[in-house]
């Protein structure tokens, strides 16, 4: 257990830290205080428990939850921001199966995580009305009423034992741009929003204020700097952090309810002010028994889970699925989807946008699941084969580098299969292929080559793939599998799967380009 000791001033404070794990029942609820335990979790986007079934799950949490509240029934469960998107299970059911759960877990409060935006405004406002806990953001506001976005509240004030404290939520304002809020909806900056929320709590009576936040660390500090808040619980960057600023304590648990960080504030019955916060990270393994009352929700689920939980091959080798990478450069992972494409529809050539490659993190070597490969293609897009001139894949192929040097990551970024080729980015873009083979021939700009890739990229010109329009079909939507398909069918074979870089995509002009790590 660690400490925080307040000694009149929070100028003053006297850092205490402990690491040992001492049970909680030796923290003070003595004469002359009173102790609150605040509960926290913070990005959770899975219900089920994650890393192949031993850390996390909010049926765990709901345990631990349990068992702590016995011994102090004075307990606040709260979640720092990001739980309905994204996930597998969300693509489907928008969130609400994240809701559900959070009902069933007995959640207080929440504030908004950048990530609650993701399906608009108007499923967030569905998924708040679904929760039988309170939503709490200070600074998203709507503009055209002033008011708190969808009926949420400023800050709520809770009163134990005669001493009240105050939560007040604040949320990323990079949301307006990283996420999808609409037109509407405004994110005031936390730091002026803290200083204004802080005297009106203070007015309330109550003396002990809680910021509930989904901000970066950076911002985080400049709020415990600039306003008089006495612990911030934090997230958004998936890392366990411990850290203090203007005497406020803040922490940030990882992710996906790993951990669930408890916090005591020891309230003098006296004064009402904070006298003392101990706290504790508590890892949720599988030593801890899921909730028999999680039962209801994992049946409404089981055909999805069943689904997503069904095998389906291995790899000897991790597989790159990083945004970034994908975006960029060649990968393990993009060579293997495009392979996928090419030999579900006996192709040339094919070809995948970077973009379309989802999961955003490296797949360890392993057993491969079905959830595995719906967060690797999680859209379902249909797959199609068109005949292209070698002229218009060479113009293809333009267009897929023609962002590259930008230091942009557009989503563009072609990964192939049947094709080799090299450009040359210092050049002006719709100029930079230098040279291109097919199937180790040098590619003819007037022979004909079937292509394979999805409908989003051939038809809809995705990602300004608009020179594929009106293409000549070869095989159509209907008789192709979908993307997500033909995945799973080149990982489902008897040997593991061991995809490498296959040198594929040269880049000649930059020298400090990093060739993917994780072969
Ligand atoms: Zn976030």
């Amino acid at each position: 257990m660690r400490s925080i000791v307040f000694r009149g001033s929070k100028i003053a404070v006297a850092l205490v830290l402990f690491l040992s794990v001492l049970p909680l029942s030796t923290a003070q609820n003595t004469d002359c205080n009173i102790r609150v335990t605040l509960l926290q979790v913070n990005d959770v986007y899975e219900f089920t428990p994650v890393d192949q079934g031993t850390r996390g799950g909010i049926g765990r949490v709901l345990t631990l939850r349990k068992s702590i509240q016995k011994e102090n029934p004075n307990t606040l469960f709260l979640l720092a921001g990001d739980t309905i998107s994204p996930s597998v299970e969300s693509i489907t059911y928008k969130g609400s199966q994240m809701i559900e759960a959070w009902n069933l877990a007995g959640l207080d409060y929440a504030t908004f995580g950048n990530h609650e935006f993701d399906f608009g405004p108007d499923v967030l406002k569905e998924r708040i009305k679904e929760s039988k806990f309170g939503w709490i953001a200070a600074n998203v506001i709507e503009k055209s009423t002033g008011k708190i976005f969808a009926g949420a509240e400023s800050f709520v004030i809770r009163e134990f034992s005669g001493v009240k404290i105050g939560i007040f939520g604040l949320v990323l304002p990079e949301t307006k741009i990283t996420s999808r809020p609409g037109p509407d909806v405004e994110f005031l900056n936390p730091c002026d929003t803290a200083k204004t929320v802080v005297p009106q709590i203070h007015e309330r009576g109550a003396k002990v204020v809680v910021a509930l936040t989904h901000l970066s660390m950076r911002e985080d500090k400049e709020v415990a700097r600039c306003a008089n808040v006495d612990l911030i619980m934090g997230g958004h960057e998936h890392t366990l952090l411990e850290s203090s600023a203007g005497g406020a304590p803040i922490f940030k648990m990882t992710a996906d309810a790993r951990e669930l960080g408890q916090i005591d504030l020891n309230i003098s019955k006296t004064t009402g002010e904070l006298a003392s916060i101990d706290w504790k990270v508590i890892p949720v393994t599988s030593q801890t028994t899921e909730d028999s009352v999680f039962s209801s929700i994992y049946r409404k689920y089981a055909h999805l889970l069943a689904e997503l939980d069904r095998p389906v091959g291995q790899t000897s080798l991790a597989l790159d699925g990083r945004s970034a990478e994908n975006r960029t450069q060649e990968t393990n992972l993009g060579d293997f989807v495009a392979d996928s494409f090419r030999k579900a529809t006996a192709s040339d050539v094919a070809l995948v946008n970077g973009g379309s490659i989802r999961v955003d993190e490296i797949i360890p070597a392993g057993r491969l699941k079905m959830r595995d490969v719906l967060s690797i293609l999680p859209f379902k897009n249909k797959l199609v084969k068109i005949e292209v001139t070698g002229a218009l894949l060479r113009e293809t192929l333009e267009h897929g580098v023609s962002l590259v040097a930008k230091n942009a990551q557009p989503g563009g970024f072609p990964q192939v299969s049947g094709i080799q080729f090299s450009y040359d980015a210092s050049k002006a873009p719709g100029a930079r292929v230098v040279d291109v083979k097919v199937n180790g021939q040098p590619l003819s700009p007037i022979r004909k080559y079937s292509l394979t890739t999805t409908t989003f990229v051939a038809f809809d010109g995705g990602d300004g793939y608009a020179m594929l329009k009106g293409a000549r079909v070869l095989t159509a939507p209907e008789q192709a599998p979908l993307d997500s398909e033909a995945l799973r069918k080149a990982i489902a074979q008897p040997r593991p799967i061991a995809p490498k870089v296959e040198d594929r995509i040269r880049r000649i002009d930059k020298t400090q380009q990093t060739r993917s790590e994780c072969q």
